[in-house]
């Protein structure tokens, strides 16, 4: 297991972080795509169920000071794309995590090293940019969650996007999620069928910024 010297002595050396709501700002003045906004205010009907804001995750402990979702400008545009699509089926979107705070990425590798699953402090993960976001499928009528392969970060085969020893209704709704993702350039996890990739050219920096940083 790495200690966090080594991580962050591995991180200087690799990776570019933007550490201050300055840099932020100048990167946003010169690209408007690079705001991050409120997820809510672009898509108003999306469910929210920030994991990390509550201990009901695989760290047992609240990780968020706020259960927020925050995303880059066009990943906020694509998702209420989908949104509006999956209205039609009578279906909503529901986000587990999106933006997520490159120290936050660290500490979570610290408690579970896991280079498999997790996202990896010397490269950072893409919701440390602000292009990821972790979700599921709920009914509207019910609010319930479609029944999916796993339970939203279990480590298990099953969680496979492409893992196929599901029961039938698991695997048509974590189809229909991936094509309709798909469609508005969204990228699934080969390991996680929850954890989508929002496709851009844009370089978009990774950030260790507090969401107050957005407010
Ligand atoms: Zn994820």
């Amino acid at each position: 297991m790495l200690s966090i010297h080594s991580i962050k002595a591995q991180n200087t050396k690799k990776l570019l972080v933007i550490y201050t709501k300055e840099t932020y700002l100048k990167s946003v003045k010169e690209d408007s795509n690079k705001a991050l906004v409120l997820l809510k205010e672009y898509v108003p009907s999306i469910k929210l169920d920030i994991k990390y804001a509550t201990s009901q995750n695989i760290f047992y402990q609240k990780l968020y000071s706020k259960a927020v979702a925050y995303i880059r400008l066009p990943v906020a545009k694509a998702l209420a794309k989908v949104q509006e699509e999956l209205k039609s089926k009578g279906l909503s979107l529901k986000i587990y995590d999106a933006y997520r705070p490159y120290s936050v990425t660290v500490q979570m590798f610290e408690m579970l090293p896991d280079t498999l699953y997790m996202g990896l402090p010397w490269t950072g993960s893409k919701h440390n940019r602000g292009i990821a976001l972790d979700l599921t499928l709920v009914d509207l009528k019910t609010g319930k969650e479609l029944k999916m392969p796993t339970p939203f970060d279990a480590l298990v085969y099953a969680s496979h996007p492409e893992f196929s020893l599901i029961s039938d209704e698991a695997k048509e709704n974590r189809e229909l999620l991936k094509k309709v993702m798909k469609k508005y350039d969204f990228v699934v996890d080969p390991m996680e069928w929850w954890h989508f990739n929002y496709k851009s050219s844009t370089n978009f920096e990774i950030l260790d910024l507090p969401f107050k940083t957005f407010e």
